[in-house]
């Protein structure tokens, strides 16, 4: 098998479930060598047996991307194990809807912490590495509610996803020399983050919404694509929705 995903090391975080879980088993499949990160431990032990079991190289790391030093120690672990990082992929994310008026102070600032700041700790841990080699990839999770505002409910959260796109845009235009930017703008996909919202009435709103979601697999396959371009290729975004999705 020859393909440019090969035996590049990428880093995923939010491994653990949905977008990033599957983007794992994709990539390893292709023979990528992948590190998983995410909170819950028990569940990347169990991805990584299994990929492993089926011929695939990956490690895992119990991250919070909302900690800039395990962001750092989560490259460096890739590095140790596999020589170098070649993508980086910020996907970890937390979506939690509610009106505004509902004043859910808290997951606002939940959403901030892991859906901005901790895409900006992913690049402020991986800019050096890949300025050092001379190449790298960034490929940043935004979505759909990053282009057009996902109101009402999903204020803040739409928020966070347009400022992963200017973030991403941004890094593009000052590093992208040798360095490429990829941002991912999926619509309604089947994973747990239908499952983030505490206000009742809008949870129930997402989970119908959700109806019509296409499979994680879905987003892998794009993560794939974006990869496997040559070096002097950048794809810098890609947005895919459900083909009956009208949002
Ligand atoms: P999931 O809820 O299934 O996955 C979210 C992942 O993020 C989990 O692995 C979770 O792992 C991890 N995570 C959450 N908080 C932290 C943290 N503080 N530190 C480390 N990891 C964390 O949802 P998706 O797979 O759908 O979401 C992945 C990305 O895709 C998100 O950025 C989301 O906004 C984006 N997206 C999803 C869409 C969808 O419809 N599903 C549409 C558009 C964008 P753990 O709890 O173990 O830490």
């Amino acid at each position: 098998m020859s393909n440019n995903i090969q035996d590049k090391v990428v880093v995923i975080t939010g491994a653990s479930s949905g977008l990033g879980e599957a983007t794992a088993r994709h990539l390893a499949s292709l023979g990528a060598k992948v590190v998983l990160a995410a909170r819950r431990a028990d569940r990347l032990g169990q991805i990584v047996a299994e990929i492993q079991a089926q011929g695939g190289q990956a490690i895992y790391q119990q991250v919070d991307v909302t900690d800039l030093a395990q962001m750092q120690a989560l490259v460096a672990a890739a590095i140790q194990t596999f020589g170098r990082i070649d993508v980086l992929v910020n996907n970890a994310g937390l979506m939690s809807i509610a009106p505004m008026a509902a004043l859910k102070v808290d997951e606002w600032d939940r959403m901030i912490d892991i859906n901005v700041k901790g895409v900006l700790y992913g690049i402020a841990a991986a800019l050096p590495e890949f300025q050092k080699q001379n190449s790298g990839h960034f490929i940043n999770i935004a979505s759909v509610a990053g282009i057009k505002v996902f109101s009402p409910g999903g204020t803040v959260y739409s928020g966070t996803k347009f400022a992963v796109r200017a973030i991403s845009e941004g890094l593009r235009h000052e590093v992208g020399a040798n360095i490429r930017t990829t941002t991912i703008e999926p619509g309604a996909v089947d994973s747990e983050l239908k499952l983030g919202s505490s206000h009742e009435a809008s949870a129930n709103a997402v989970k119908d919404f959700y109806k019509i979601a296409i499979p994680a697999s879905a987003v892998a396959r794009a993560i794939a694509y974006a990869i496997e371009q040559p070096a002097e290729v950048d794809i810098n975004e890609i947005v895919l929705r459900p083909t009956a999705q009208e949002f």
